[in-house]
């Protein structure tokens, strides 16, 4: 069994934004030279996410529309009134759309590739931009 370790990091541009970062994460299990085994793709934040789903420029806007109508960012939360006048800290609807989609998936790994379908893509979500992010890939396997 080995197990790989990488990390990269993401730039942000928006507030609110949704970044593909497959490419990223296969160039890393290619790399690996496993054949079969499992991929975590993990960020180590508290108010950005990671998903998996289609990579289309208006079905992101569509899920953070409705990111921010379950969490929306002007609201009285208890988070931002501790923290008024911090800069940055005005944040909780991230954290709370963070905690509900949560920080990493798992893909398995067949033939040495990620078994994502055709549509399925690795999604970065940002919910606090524009910030640099980690992002930490760990490939376990043979
Ligand atoms: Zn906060």
């Amino acid at each position: 069994m080995k197990y790989v370790n990488e990390s990269f990091t993401v730039k942000t541009s928006k507030r609110l934004e949704i970044i593909d970062i497959t490419n990223n994460v296969e160039k890393i299990v290619r790399k690996t030279g496993i054949k079969e085994g499992i991929l975590i793709v993990f960020e180590p934040h508290t108010t950005a996410a990671i998903t998996i789903n289609e990579n289309d420029p208006d079905l992101f806007e569509d899920l953070l529309n409705v990111y921010v109508k379950i969490a929306p960012i002007e609201q009285r939360y208890r988070h931002n009134l501790k923290y008024a006048g911090v800069p940055g800290e005005q944040n909780a609807h991230a954290h709370i759309i963070s905690s509900l989609i949560k920080p990493s998936v798992t893909v398995p790994i067949t033939d040495g590739r990620t078994q994502l379908g055709t549509w399925q893509r690795i999604l970065f979500i940002e919910m606090d931009g524009p910030r640099t992010r980690g992002v930490h890939v760990k490939v376990m396997g043979e």
